[in-house]
């Protein structure tokens, strides 16, 4: 009886502090799309803000993320409902995994 997948539990564990109650999973369809879709991120290895580029292969569904500065690069398996930000996390826990 597992209503969450663990990607999508993990979006939802931050608290919102505007907004109502949502019933639904679903995004809201409309959101400001003043911000384009996140695609880069600080980096855990140089630490650099915004260093890190995702780009997602939908059609390989594989998404990478390379940082510029110190050229790491991680490569993780995306579904149709994966965001860049799925796949930095996915190295995030990557890291931590390798740092135990
Ligand atoms: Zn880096």
């Amino acid at each position: 009886m597992s209503f969450y997948r663990s990607s999508e539990s993990r979006r939802f564990l931050k608290p919102l502090k505007m907004g109502r109650r949502r019933s639904k999973r679903k995004p809201p369809p409309k959101q400001k799309a003043i911000m384009p879709l996140e695609t880069q991120f600080n980096c855990p290895f140089c630490n650099h803000e915004k260093s890190c580029e995702v780009k997602m292969d939908r059609q390989r569904n594989t998404g990478r993320i390379t940082c510029r500065v110190c050229l790491e690069d991680f490569q993780t398996a995306i579904n149709y409902l994966s965001e860049p930000v799925d796949v930095y996390s996915d190295w995030i826990d990557a890291c931590e995994t390798a740092n135990q």
